[in-house]
């Protein structure tokens, strides 16, 4: 008998007939004998319908309401699956995260799980022989209000769940049979990682690869949670079928120098022209983007030709544009100011890098025979980034796709 976390996107619960495919799965792992609990996202588009809902009534909303309108979607999805289960003979409950509960952060929007109390469902696995459905992306702030946990919040409660409940496996069902060199939508030659070790994917989340929210690869990496991301198309269920697992580097014995190519179009740059070159002026932009709550990513700042005034160019969240603005200008530091919201941030992900040299040469000759301007560059031990015209996203994922020798053969 094994203790299973199975999660499913919204895709995989996106209408009713999805909806019974999942029971069908989940009865296939019960007549195993497994003890079951099933994270359940809201059926696909329904959050961003909640989500306009409430900036249709204010654009300036409390966040604590919107919380409460944002996370019903799992609520409806999670009694639907229960109820799924029951024609199908299955001794089930639904679970809203407030009831377990799962305590979090007062951190509205983007909750932190801080604990979870499992001891209730563990009685329902073990008296009542009941599969658990717990709505998923949401806690119960200790205020005593429903909290979310980011869009993308349901791999994350999946994962804090596992190990909460010291599971034998997190399985996450999604729209792709597994995690991919590149997301497959943009470059049809991304292979799949039968394995991909728990720091890779907290680079390839966090710069944009949005089939595992970034903080739900944190929490596995922590609690070193076996991870497996699967399609929920597939008729078979579980260790069955061809999936990614996500694990410790030392379980990974192919290993490429890049494994992953990323990229996000959420960021914007903002170039500030003609500041003094002295001592302390990073300090002097950066700690008011800072007392804003305003995350910096990529900096430059440029050598000044005549040892006076340089020009210094950073990105932050694109939503965070105008209060970047707004604070520069508080801080009397506007004059001169250029923002731009055409770009796009591609990354190149891999443990191999730390051994081998010329990764980012690869990454710089590729993009320049393409005619790609670099607008800015990051580097972290097992990642380079850098920042480009929007326009060109497509066109430079694939062409370093093919560059790092990723290419599967036999794509079209
Ligand atoms: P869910 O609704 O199941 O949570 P998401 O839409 O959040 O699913 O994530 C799955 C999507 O992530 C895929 O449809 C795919 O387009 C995208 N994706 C981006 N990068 C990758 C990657 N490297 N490997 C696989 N999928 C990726
Ligand atoms: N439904 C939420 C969202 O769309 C959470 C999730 O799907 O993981 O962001
Ligand atoms: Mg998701």
């Amino acid at each position: 008998m094994a203790r299973i976390v199975a999660k499913f996107g919204g895709t995989s619960v996106g209408d009713i007939e999805r909806i019974e495919r999942v029971a069908d799965k989940i009865k296939r792992e019960v007549e195993r004998g497994n003890e079951v609990a099933v994270v359940v996202s809201a059926m696909s588009g329904v959050t961003n319908q909640l989500v306009g809902y409430c900036e249709a009534v204010s654009p300036a909303f409390d966040e604590r309401e919107y919380d409460t309108v944002v996370s019903s979607g799992e609520q409806v999805t999670s009694g639907l699956l229960a109820l799924a289960l029951h024609k199908r003979g299955i001794a089930a409950r639904s679970w809203q995260g407030w009831q377990l509960p799962i305590y979090t952060s007062e951190a509205h929007g983007r909750a932190r799980i801080e604990r979870i109390e499992t001891a209730e469902m563990e009685k329902g696995f073990k008296e009542r022989g009941e599969v658990a459905v717990l709505a998923g992306f949401q806690g119960v702030s200790f205020a005593e209000r429903i909290a979310t946990l980011g869009r993308g919040g349901s791999d994350t409660t999946a994962v804090a769940l596992a190990a909460a409940l010291n599971a034998d496996r997190c399985d996450i069902y999604t729209d792709v049979d597994g995690i991919y060199t590149t997301d497959p939508r943009v470059a049809p030659k991304a292979k799949r990682l039968s394995k991909v070790s728990y720091e890779e994917m907290l680079e390839m989340a966090s710069t944009g690869a949005k089939v595992m929210q970034t903080r739900s690869v944190e929490m596995a990496f922590k609690r070193q949670v076996p991870v497996q991301v699967l399609s929920s198309f597939n008729e078979d269920i579980g260790s069955d079928m061809p999936g990614t697992l996500i694990t410790k580097e030392e379980e990974i014995m192919e290993q490429y120098v890049v494994n992953g190519i990323t990229f996000t179009r959420n960021d914007a740059k903002v170039t500030l022209q003609n500041v003094p070159d002295t001592p302390g002026i990073a300090a002097d932009v950066f700690g008011p983007l800072t007392e804003a709550n305003i995350n910096v990513d990529m900096i430059v700042q440029n050598v000044s030709p005549d040892g006076k005034t340089t020009d210094m160019t950073f990105t932050v969240p694109r939503s965070d544009l105008n209060k970047t603005v707004d604070a520069l200008k508080g801080a009397g530091l506007s004059d001169n100011t250029k923002t731009a919201d055409n770009v796009s941030k591609v990354s190149v992900v891999g443990i191999g890098m730390v051994s081998h040299a010329g990764v980012a040469q690869t990454m710089f000759q590729t993009l320049a025979d393409k005619g790609i301007n670099i607008q800015v560059i990051s580097t972290s031990e097992i990642k380079i980034s850098v920042l480009i015209d929007e326009e060109y996203t497509e066109l430079a994922v694939r062409a370093l796709h093919t560059a790092y020798g990723l290419d599967a053969e036999d794509a079209a």
